[in-house]
């Protein structure tokens, strides 16, 4: 059976209004709160995501992806140093796919970022799944823009790890960083299918355990040129504080190629076409599981199916078609609605 779900009342249009200003006026309070409407999946967070969109476009954005420990939160709690250091200001956005609650994993390496807590110019942030009818990279990315339109300038989006996820979420943003660590011993290193692919720059960290150089040597056999680009192998030791810098410069050179080669308006694009899409995926899935009639029309539908009458393909066009016709009556009954009252 399916859950109906009541429609939720909304937080009034003013506070949400209220709390984008204070987020533009640099409020890291209305950024947490923001977020957390997000995070929550709270009818009033699509007004705020709208509210927010026009004064985003500014930061860059860059997604880490790699296996559980090869220093991925170590390397980003640095990095946010040195971008500091740099004059920039820093957004992060942890998420989490594969863990049900906030915390555990990612709420520790939180604590270890503490010590950022106080500046103005960073802004550090977690995000848990529950909810996310729409896909967490829809969060994420809804999440990302609230630290862009807070005038951060970049935005750095970590994942836990490298499932499909996770490297669907990092590979959204305008930079993929790909992070990997040598192996010790006689185990055999392997790369993740996809992991070739998708990085624009690629950390080799914890070089201090030493027998990196097979694996920076087999990254560059393997990874090529795409659109103009080669993918730098940057070695890191966060330990020893080696790497660093070079790192933070592949990342603006990396903008910096965006900007000037036109990808940078691809890489919208493409992101852009996920959202449409996913939000649209969104929609549909709540007008069904309202009180409507398009709710009544999925309810026969599935009848159909279960009882072998109809096929899912058919039925999915049918459901899409009612939606649509559903749609064009409501836009007649309001135009009705309007020349009467002019009347
Ligand atoms: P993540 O799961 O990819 O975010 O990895 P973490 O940043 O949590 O790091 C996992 C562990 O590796 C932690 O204990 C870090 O202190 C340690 N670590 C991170 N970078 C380095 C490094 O460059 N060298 C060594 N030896 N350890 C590191």
């Amino acid at each position: 059976m399916r859950d109906r779900v009541p429609p939720r009342a909304p937080v009034p249009s003013k506070s949400v209004r209220g709390l984008v200003d204070e987020l533009l006026a640099g409020d890291k309070r209305a950024a947490a709160k923001l977020i957390s409407l997000i995070e929550d999946d709270e009818p009033e967070a699509a007004e705020a995501s709208a509210l927010i969109f026009p004064h985003t476009g500014r930061a860059h954005y860059v997604g880490f992806t790699g296996s559980p420990g090869v220093g991925k939160s170590s390397l980003i709690n640095r990095l946010v140093r040195e971008f500091r250091a740099r004059g920039k200001k820093v957004g992060v956005v942890a998420v989490d796919p594969t863990s049900p609650y906030s915390g555990g994993a990612v709420l520790g390496d939180r604590i270890r970022m503490a010590d950022t807590g106080i500046d103005p110019g960073v802004f550090i942030r977690s995000m848990a799944t529950r909810g996310h009818a729409g896909g967490l990279a829809l969060a994420t990315f809804d999440a990302v823009r609230v630290l862009d339109a807070m005038g951060m300038d970049l935005v750095f989006v970590e994942t836990v790890g490298a499932g499909q996820s996770e490297v669907e979420i990092a590979s959204r943003a305008h930079t993929t960083v790909v992070v990997e660590m040598p192996l010790t011993g006689d185990a055999v290193q392997t790369m993740k299918a996809g992991i070739l692919e998708i990085g624009d720059v690629y950390v080799v960290n914890k070089v201090d355990l030493g027998s990196w150089e097979n694996l920076v040597a087999n990254l560059k056999f393997q990874i090529e040129e795409r659109e103009g680009w080669r993918p730098p192998i940057v070695t890191t030791s966060v330990l020893e504080d080696r790497g660093i810098q070079e790192l933070a410069d592949a990342l603006t050179d990396h903008a910096d190629y965006l900007g000037k080669s036109g990808r940078l308006r691809a890489r919208n694009l493409e992101r852009a076409r996920h959202e449409i899409l996913e939000n649209a995926q969104r929609i549909l899935a709540q007008r069904v599981s309202q009180l409507t009639p398009l709710g009544a029309t999925f309810d026969r539908l599935a009848e159909a199916v279960a009882t072998q009458r109809l096929d899912p393909h058919t039925a999915a066009k049918r459901l899409f078609q009612g939606a649509v016709r559903a749609r064009h009556a409501a836009t007649v009954r309001r135009k009705a609605r309007s020349s009467g009252t002019r009347r």
